[in-house]
Formats: C-alpha cells, sequence, structure tokens
C-alpha cells in the first residue's frame, strides 16, 4: 500500500542522486498520520477493522471529527455534521472519540520525531514538522529520511500509518504529504516545487478558507500555478498582505522555518500565599482564580490543554502534584477548575499549605486544521469566557466577573505574589 511518490524525471526508479540531494538548502519534513482518531479505534478493536466508521459525537448532533478510509469513498469527510454523514454513509458505525488515548499516542509518536530533529514542530495531536536540514550523513536521502520517520511512527504507536511529505519549505511539506494519502511518502525537491504546486487548486493553498478561496476564483485563480505568474502589484491591491503570502506560496517560497515543539510546553499560575491555607473551600478559590487566569492565557495565544496539573506547597517547602489527561483538549477555565478539583482527593496531605498552582500541560495548538471541531462540547463556555477576557481587557482586569467568582473576590486580593509564566 505504500506508495513513493518522487517529483524529479524518473528519480523514483533510480537511486538517490547525491548531487540533487546536495541542491537542497533546506530540508523540512512534514508527517500526517492517516485518518488518525478512526485507525486508532481500528487499531484498539478489531472488529472495526475493514469497516467504515466515523469519529463523533453519538448523539446525533455535531460533526465528524475523523472518517475511516473505508466511509470516505461515500463522500464524508471531517467536519461534516453527523446528520448528514450518516445519510451519505448508513452503514458506517459511529464510535465516540477517545482523546485520552488519542493525546496518549500523539505523545509517543513526537517522541518518536525527537529522534529525528531537534527542532519538531507540532501543529495539532497528529502531525508535524521536522527540520532536517544538515541530517544527511545520518539518514540518507530525502526519501530516505521520509521513510525511516514513517517506519519509526508505525513501531512507536504498534501499527498506525502516517504519509510524509518533503521539501525544502513548510509550505511544501505539507501539501506533499497530504497529496498521495494514505501511507505514502512525497517527495519534492525545492528547484522542482513550483512546477510541481502548479497543477493543483487553490483549495490547496494554505490559510486559504472557504471565504478567501471564493474571493481567488472570482478573481480568476483556479490552480496554484494561475497565482504564481499573476501581477504582485495586482494582487496586493486586491487582497493586501495576503495575496502577497499567497504569491510567495504559489511561487514555492516559504520563509517560515520549523518551530520547537510546542507540545512540551506548560502554561501555569501559582500563587505564593500571603497565609497558609488548609481549608479546602480556599483551596477551591485559589484554583478557580488560576484556572480562569490559565484559561484566558490559552485562549489569547491560541492552545487547548491537553491536561490539568495541581501543584500544593506545604509549609515545610515538600511540592506535591497530581494531573490528569483531559478527555478533550480544552482551554475553557470551566474544564480546568472541573479537573483540578477531581484531583484534589488524590493528594495525601490536607495542609496547611503555602503555595497553590494549575497548570495546563501537553499543550497543542488550537488552530492546528483539526482542532476547530474540538470545540463543540464546551462551545457555549468558550464564548462566555472570551467575551469576558476582551471585556476585561477593555475596561481593566475583573472589570467583568461571573457571580459565582465574586465572593471569592475578598480573599484573593492583589497582594498574593503571581508567578505566571509560559515556559
Ligand atoms: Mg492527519
Amino acid at each position: 500500500m505504500t506508495g513513493t511518490h518522487v517529483t524529479s524525471s524518473g528519480a523514483s526508479a533510480s537511486p538517490p542522486d547525491k548531487n540533487s540531494v546536495g541542491r537542497w538548502s533546506q530540508i523540512i519534513a512534514h508527517a500526517d498520520m492517516d485518518a488518525f482518531y478512526a485507525s486508532v479505534e481500528q487499531m484498539d478493536d478489531p472488529r472495526l477493522r475493514g469497516r467504515p466508521i466515523l469519529v463523533g459525537s453519538t448523539s446525533g448532533r455535531g460533526v465528524v471529527l475523523t472518517a475511516s478510509y473505508e466511509a470516505r469513498h461515500t463522500g464524508v469527510g471531517s467536519a461534516m455534521p453527523m446528520v448528514k454523514a450518516r445519510r451519505l454513509c448508513p452503514q458506517a458505525l459511529i464510535v465516540p472519540p477517545r482523546f485520552a488515548r488519542y493525546a496518549e499516542l500523539s505523545g509517543r509518536i513526537m517522541q518518536a520525531f525527537t529522534d529525528f530533529s531537534p527542532h519538531v514542530e507540532a501543529i495539532s495531536l497528529d502531525e508535524a514538522f521536522l527540520e532536517m536540514t544538515g541530517s544527511e550523513h545520518i539518514f540518507g536521502s530525502p526519501e530516505q529520511m521520509a521513510n525511516r520517520i514513517r517506519e519509526a511512527i508505525h513501531e512507536a504507536t504498534g501499527g498506525l500509518t502516517a504519509s510524509v511529505g518533503i521539501s525544502g519549505t513548510k509550505y511544501v511539506a505539507k501539501v506533499a504529504s497530504a497529496l498521495n494519502k494514505p501511507d505514502a511518502i512525497t517527495v519534492v525537491p525545492p528547484d522542482k516545487a513550483a512546477a510541481w504546486l502548479a497543477p493543483l487548486s487553490i483549495s490547496r493553498l494554505w490559510g486559504a478558507g472557504p471565504k478567501t478561496q471564493a474571493r481567488l476564483k472570482q478573481l480568476g485563480f483556479h490552480l496554484i500555478g494561475d497565482l504564481a505568474v499573476a501581477d504582485p502589484d495586482f494582487l496586493k491591491a486586491r487582497l493586501g498582505s495576503l495575496g502577497m503570502h499567497f504569491y510567495a506560496l504559489a511561487n514555492a517560497q516559504d520563509p517560515r522555518s520549523v518551530a520547537r515543539s510546542h507540545r512540551a510546553r506548560s502554561l501555569s499560575s501559582d500563587r505564593t500565599l500571603e497565609h497558609d491555607i488548609s481549608d479546602p473551600a480556599d483551596i477551591r478559590r485559589h484554583l478557580r482564580r488560576s484556572a480562569d487566569r490559565v484559561g484566558t492565557r490559552l485562549k489569547k495565544n491560541n492552545y487547548l490543554a491537553g491536561g490539568v496539573r495541581v501543584k500544593l506547597k506545604t509549609t515545610d517547602f515538600q511540592s506535591l502534584t497530581r494531573q490528569r489527561l483531559l478527555n478533550e483538549p480544552s482551554d475553557v477555565a470551566d474544564v480546568l477548575y472541573e479537573t483540578a478539583l477531581s484531583l484534589l482527593p488524590a493528594f495525601a496531605s490536607s495542609g496547611p499549605f503555602r503555595l497553590v498552582g494549575l497548570a495546563a500541560h501537553d499543550l497543542i495548538r488550537a488552530d492546528g486544521p483539526e482542532q476547530g471541531d474540538l470545540f463543540n462540547s464546551h462551545q457555549q463556555s468558550r464564548e462566555l469566557e472570551k467575551t469576558i477576557d476582551a471585556l476585561n481587557q477593555r475596561f481593566g482586569k475583573n472589570a467583568v466577573r461571573r457571580a459565582r467568582d465574586i465572593d471569592s473576590s475578598t480573599v484573593l486580593g492583589d497582594h498574593a505574589s503571581d508567578l505566571d509564566f509560559l515556559r
């Protein structure tokens, strides 16, 4: 089933060309799991293998998070309303998502990537960029690199497949990984990249949503190659800086470098207290306040928390922590708070404590391509919290609060030293 696609005259049939490898001034790989959630479900439950399945809410509301390949030929896919998907593919089994399991496997995949490069940028649970420049002497040609990455994923997950695109820019590597799915390697040498992009639809432009695509078509651009030969001044006049961005992408130029992984990061709010506390109600109030702060900063920085950690420091300076993966990545303060509360009974000590802290860990980007669908179950809380954040930003800290938080303000003055940080 594995396909290797190499864009250069006949290179796929001949051994790797040392000279062409030498011309790559930058090597970037993009690895993307094939139908990740659905494949995990099929791996874990043999009864689901070979059958059309839709991962998503079984309530009939909400959207399809991932459809297995057996279901896709009917036209169903990610982000489609479940009602519509069930109509198109009535034989499909609906499987509820298990985000903690996906996060666990994602952790193993990202860990495997660190064997290949110190620069791994996860852009969702199941995709990452790897900066591979300069590692030819370790891993061989770009094609061999891509193959070894694919094998490492297979091994780390116990059998899942991924598709890997490899080229000289993030953009081309990303398009390449998607083009020949599943279980495929697509190698696009940088000097062939613009020609390789040219016949593709503008729907393959990274960052062009449906509205932008419609606008581009209105202007007469249907293929990426149409944009590549457009008049840059015209694009700038019609689309502003976005026009110039697309012009650069269409010409296979993308200056963005691979950032270090976001997954290792955590975001926390710790408070060293003026007075030691042991009353559970006081601990809860501090956690509430920390959850609000962390939630605000997650949303502001476009992250979702994969897990929540509570830290308590006893008066004899012992640090105690308990943590838990969320069932569904979230930036909703209510969810962080409820999870923190659920961890409290797990602490052996009942105080007194001199520090109460809450951290969001296993962060993932909220703007990854598949993450938009994850917000469904907490969409209302999320919108409310965003509104509160915006008002507070405009009218001053704590200008707006939910009624149930107001009593905590008497306890939590701003005298407690605040050690907010983003590592
Ligand atoms: Mg994927």
